[in-house]
């Protein structure tokens, strides 16, 4: 997506370690006009296919899914958490992953009332890097039985290997720009 790529080149900073810093319109300051054209992107790659809830992953996944929710009939969004509450275990799915830019294990907990078997489900996170965060909201869908019609991602860097193992894994995968390298000496920031 021009709009996406343009505007990572013009206000994303490439951090040491393989880190994007967008927190200019994506990570901490949102841009909600292109979070708006994001969604409707997704909408056009994914038309055709039932989607009854989106699920992503507290918390830069909550705007861009509450956004793309209005391109798909204005179904819920359920964000899942990264620390529990005083519930009861028996009311969550509960599952571990590693994160990328914490460099820390941290669970992914979904109340069990927001998330049926049957339901069609499409996930939706900001980045994609070595896969967990998405490998974890996997988990929760195949323990609540529901199905997972696609993966929408902002931005996968593709330099890393999460993408490749999930769609050899059998997901259709869009993600809206492609990293294919970048330098944090230089700057420089190349697309698919
Ligand atoms: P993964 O679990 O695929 O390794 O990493 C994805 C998660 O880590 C995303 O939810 C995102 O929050 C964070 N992440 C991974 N790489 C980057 C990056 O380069 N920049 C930013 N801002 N977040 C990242």
């Amino acid at each position: 997506m021009k709009e996406l790529e343009d505007r990572i080149r013009r206000d994303g900073v490439v951090k040491p370690g393989n880190v994007l810093k967008v927190d200019g319109f994506l990570n901490h300051q949102c841009d909600v006009a292109l979070f708006d054209d994001m969604g409707a992107q997704w909408a056009r790659i994914f038309a055709g296919k039932r989607v009854d809830k989106i699920l992503t992953i507290e918390a830069s996944g909550i705007g861009i899914a509450c956004l793309a929710a209005r391109h798909f009939g204005d179904v819920p969004v359920v964000f899942a958490k990264k620390t529990q509450s005083i519930n009861l275990e028996g009311d969550q799915y509960v599952t571990t992953v590693y994160s990328f830019t914490k460099q820390r294990e941290f669970p992914v907990i979904v109340a069990k009332k927001f998330l049926a078997a049957g339901e069609h489900v499409l996930l939706i996170d900001d980045f994609l890097a070595n896969g967990k965060a998405m490998q974890g909201l996997i988990d929760i869908c195949t323990k609540a039985g529901a199905i997972i019609e696609g993966i929408g991602i902002a931005v996968e860097k593709g330099f890393q290997p999460g993408g490749a193992m999930l769609r050899k894994a059998g997901y259709d995968v869009e993600s809206l720009a492609i990293v294919t390298s970048m330098d944090s000496e230089t700057g420089t920031i190349k697309f698919a």
